[in-house]
Order: structure tokens, then C-alpha cells, then sequence
């Protein structure tokens, strides 16, 4: 009968069920704890809802069987009423998995309050608006369907925030109104139980004047899902802000800024910033062409990239179409460039353009795959393994900077408690390494993930007691002398003869500060566990850190 599942064969059913005798006398004795009211309401014939919370998650149909929303059928509450529904519901036949937008549809009431598609468009253009006046980089929207609520924040300054909570429906309505109707790029209808990823351009009007695009991704999560909005502005980062004051506020040291700032008023030559996806490399290099453009418009600034993530005014920025990075290099070095910003570079053509286009006269800023900032020599060295590229890579003048960063979750200062409130969390043996590192009295300060408040997310939320997220780094200005290492002896060599330099802040030393001065947790490490194994002798890999 409900072999295929669907909206019409449901009302198909509806149609022919006239009356409450159809589910005559069920489950007598487990109703009040069921709190299945449906069971009784005599104006509800073909569907029996659950109780109210789980209303658009469960349908009963009078055909016994019983639908479940796809994707929340691991919830506790579902497999909780699913358990007591096949208990004592007498006609019960079959449980069925559907897409969420199913029981959706069949929701009587429900659609009666569903609110209008363009009063939820007017409504996610007006959080759009809101977010870009407010310099907010990246909006979240979290489905939580065990707590029958949605969360919306914004992330300001790296620091994720709060904005306000809603109906779990009205989260879910916004979110289908920005996947299904206002993004171009989509595939289909929106479906919390599914990744999806998607763009809004500005082809329709949907943005603010300081984006020029938005870049949508969802994911089902345990107990929900959550979909963010990535703003990509017209302009990247707070104007007329300072080199120092831009990368402070990604999670820099003033010495490390101060480095960059050097490396950046050389005239040629070029600096590698290295780093895994999604470890910030390119709102770094926005931040740093941001600063040089405002502070010296009469310098041709052209980039390459594919595609351009940020708009930034005054630079000019090249789409890269294919893989011909190195041919790209060559045209760019015709266009009488000043400053050269290669998105990455992957191939010998792409390494040896960077590498001439440095030598000859321009600065260059570029980005390469690499685990830090040594291996970007060795990286390069792989792709252009030829004497004349190896001239070019060990000289100080050529390849002037190496950086590489990771993004490690900040913990909300408001709610943190101190790591010992939590001492049992960290094995005996780390404490005694812990506390021979920083000693007792810095290790006083360091501090553990608190469990979500106003400033931060609520309790039980998954970013509860999170506050955005910080770069740790570790930047080398190269010198004749390390580079004669790295040339003779490999890079490895060169790496230690660095670090052996006093005040040196590796990336894993920079790890330590953070988490001595209570800003990051101990379990959250950034994908740099190897590191600190290595270089702080935190061992790696234990499950007994997890919260
Ligand atoms: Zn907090």
C-alpha cells in the first residue's frame, strides 16, 4: 500500500480513512506516557502525529506504517517514541525513512503556520545586510532538532557569537529559502539529512552592496544539521586598519607581524605562506594585499587565482581558468606588475614563474601545500628539481619569507574554567611534561573549554564555550647563512639551525603560548599533534583529552 512514500500517496490515503474507528482502542495502557494525543483527536484520521515536538520528524499513518524524517532518525527522542510506538501501537506495520521535506508537506497545522517564501527571503536578505554592516565573515545556522530550536550566529572578528534563536521550523524554513531559492548553484531542494553546498552571486539583487557573493554549506549533524553562509565582501577586513592591526587580529604575534611587514617592503623577491585547506592562507594574503593597496595606491597590484575568494578594491584580480598556472605567470609579468599574488603553487611551471617573477624585479606572495614553513623548501624543490630552479630557491633574495598557519578553535574567555577544575581530562603524565614546560604558575592560566554561555553558544550546542577561531604560525625570514644550510646540508638542517636561534617562534611553540595564556584548549591542536609531539613532547592521538 505505502510502498513508495509520498505526499500524494499519503493523501491518496487520507482520502479514503473517514473516522477515528480506524485506529479503534489503541494502545490503552502506555498513552500517558506516550503522550500520543493524536491517538485520540477524532478530527485526525489518515495521520497520527507524535507528540507536538516531534511533529513534523514522525507521522503515523493509518496504514501502519510510520514515517521518520531521514535525518533525525538517530535522534534520542525519535528512536525514544519509535520504541514505544512499535511497543503499543496496535496497528503498526513497518517503520518507513523519508526525506524531511515529506512529513513537512504532510503537516496539517503545520502548513497553516509555515510562514510566506517571500516574507523568509526578505528575512535572510535582511540577516545578510545585518552581517556585512557588521563586518561579520561568516553566518551559521544550526538546525538543533533534539532541543526543537534553531540558533543563528555570526562569526564578528573570528569570534563566533549568538545572534538570536528560533523556531526549529522557522531555521529550517530560512534555510531552505537560502538553498532552494535565492542561491544559483544549488542542486535541488534543500535536505538537512544531505552535505550541500551552493552560492549566492548578486545576480538577483539578494546582497548587500559590500558582497559579492555568499557561499552556502550544510551538513547533517548529530541531533540536527547546520548550514553556514561564507560572505565573500567586496573589501576584506576593516579599512585603514593597520598590517599589524589585521594580522593581530587573525592570531599573530607582534613579532611575527612584525616580520611579515619587513618581508612585504621588499621590492622584490617572494614570501611562501603554507598551510592545509581551510587553514586561513588566503584571508592572511587578503589582509596583507589589503594593506599594501591602501597604503600605496600607485603600485600595480595583480593576483592570480582560482577563483578570487575575496574582492579587493584596487587590486587587480585574474580568475585562473585550467591548470596553466606557469602561462598565466608569463602574461601577469607583461601586465608591468608591481606585486604578483599567486594563489598556489602546484606544478613546475607555476614554482619556476614564481621563482623568476621574484627574482626579477617584483614581490611576490604565493601559497604552497606544506606540513610548515621549511618544508615549502623542500616542496618546492620536489616540483623544480633542476640546478637552475635550486639556484633560484636557496636565495635569500629570491625566496625571502616562509610561513605556514593553522586555525585552532579559541575558547570563549567568559565561560572557560581553569584546566585543573578539569584534571582527570588530562593523563598523569602530560601534567608532570605540562608542568615542566610552563611551569606551575603559567600552567595556572591556561584553561579548559567552558560549557557554552550568552557570549558563546548555550550549553549542549556543538560550539558551546567556542569563541571563533585563531591562527598559530611560525614565519622564517630567511638569511644567506640558513639558506647555505638548507642548500648543503637539506632543509632539515637549515630548519634546526633556525630553531636553535633564540626567541624563534616555531609553530608549535606559538600552539603553547596560546594555550598557556587560556585562549585555546589543550585538545584543540589544529592538526599539529605530530608537532607537539615532536617538538614539546605532547604525545598525540589521545581519545582521554576529548570533552
Ligand atoms: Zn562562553
Amino acid at each position: 500500500m505505502m510502498q513508495a512514500v509520498s505526499s500524494h500517496s499519503e493523501r491518496s490515503v487520507h482520502g479514503r480513512l473517514g473516522s477515528e474507528g480506524d485506529l479503534a482502542a489503541p494502545i490503552a495502557p502506555a498513552d500517558a506516557v506516550l503522550n500520543l494525543a493524536a491517538f485520540y483527536d477524532p478530527h485526525l484520521t489518515a495521520r497520527y502525529v507524535v507528540q507536538p515536538e516531534l511533529r513534523d520528524v514522525i507521522a503515523l499513518c493509518s496504514t501502519g506504517v510510520v514515517l521518520v524524517s531521514e535525518g533525525y532518525v538517530q535522534n534520542v527522542e525519535t528512536q525514544n517514541a519509535l520504541t514505544l510506538i512499535r511497543a503499543h501501537w496496535r496497528d503498526y506495520r513497518h517503520m518507513q525513512l523519508v526525506p524531511y521535506q515529506v512529513i513537512l508537506d504532510l503537516g496539517g497545522d503545520r502548513v497553516e503556520t509555515r510562514e510566506d517564501p517571500s516574507a523568509m527571503v526578505n528575512w535572510a536578505r535582511q540577516i545578510l545586510a545585518d552581517a556585512a554592516a557588521g563586518h561579520v565573515s561568516d553566518i551559521h545556522l544550526v538546525m538543533d532538532t533534539a532541543g526543537r530550536r534553531g540558533t543563528l550566529l555570526m562569526r564578528f572578528y573570528g569570534d563566533l557569537r549568538e545572534v538570536r534563536q528560533t523556531k526549529l521550523h522557522e531555521a529550517e524554513e530560512l534555510a531552505s529559502v537560502i538553498y532552494g531559492v535565492m542561491a544559483e548553484e544549488g542542486e535541488g531542494h534543500y535536505n538537512p539529512a544531505a552535505p550541500q553546498k551552493a552560492r549566492i552571486g548578486n545576480a538577483n539583487g539578494h546582497l548587500p552592496g559590500e558582497l559579492h557573493g555568499v557561499r552556502i554549506q550544510s551538513m547533517p549533524l548529530l541531533g540536527g544539521s547546520m548550514m553556514v553562509l561564507r560572505l565573500l565582501p567586496v573589501d576584506v577586513g576593516i579599512v585603514g586598519a593597520s598590517l599589524e592591526d589585521r594580522l593581530r587580529a587573525l592570531g599573530y604575534e607582534g613579532g611575527q607581524c612584525q616580520s611579515i611587514g619587513e618581508l612585504i617592503a621588499f621590492s622584490s623577491g617572494v614570501t611562501v605562506i603554507s598551510g592545509p585547506t581551510g587553514s586561513g592562507k588566503s584571508t592572511t594574503l587578503a589582509a596583507i594585499l589589503k594593506s599594501i593597496a591602501e597604503r600605496q595606491a600607485h603600485r600595480n597590484i595583480l593576483t592570480l587565482e582560482d577563483p578570487p575568494e575575496y574582492r579587493i578594491e584596487s587590486v587587480r584580480q585574474i580568475p585562473v581558468q585550467g591548470n596553466d598556472w606557469g602561462g598565466y605567470i608569463e602574461d601577469v609579468m607583461r601586465l608591468d606588475p608591481d606585486i604578483v599574488m599567486v594563489g598556489e603553487v602546484r606544478s613546475e611551471a607555476g614554482a619556476l614563474g614564481t621563482l623568476q617573477a621574484a627574482n626579477t624585479g617584483h614581490l611576490v606572495l604565493t601559497t604552497v601545500h606544506a606540513n610548515s614553513a621549511w618544508k615549502i623548501l623542500a616542496r618546492l624543490e620536489d616540483l623544480c628539481p633542476r640546478p637552475e630552479s635550486r639556484a633560484l630557491l636557496f636565495d635569500h633574495t629570491v625566496v625571502r619569507g616562509l610561513a605556514a598557519q593553522r586555525l585552532v578553535q579559541r575558547i570563549c574567555p567568559q565561560c572557560a574554567v581553569p584546566l585543573a577544575e578539569r584534571e582527570e581530562m588530562i593523563p598523569e603524565s602530560e601534567w608532570i611534561r605540562l608542568r615542566e614546560i610552563l611551569g606551575a604558575q603559567r600552567l595556572a592560566r591556561a584553561r579548559w573549554r567552558g560549557m557554552g554561555c550568552l557570549a558563546c553558544n548555550a550549553a549542549g550546542h556543538p560550539l558551546a564555550g567556542l569563541a571563533g577561531r585563531t591562527v598559530v604560525a611560525e614565519v622564517v625570514t630567511t638569511t644567506r647563512e640558513l639558506m647555505q644550510i638548507a642548500r648543503t646540508e637539506g632543509v632539515r638542517a637549515a630548519e634546526q639551525a633556525w630553531r636553535s636561534q633564540a626567541g624563534v617562534i616555531t609553530i608549535g611553540r606559538h600552539w603553547l603560548m596560546k594555550f598557556a595564556n587560556g585562549e585555546i584548549e589543550y585538545a584543540s591542536r589544529g592538526g599539529l599533534d605530530l608537532v607537539l609531539e615532536e617538538e614539546v613532547g605532547i604525545p598525540s592521538g589521545r581519545t582521554a583529552w576529548l570533552p
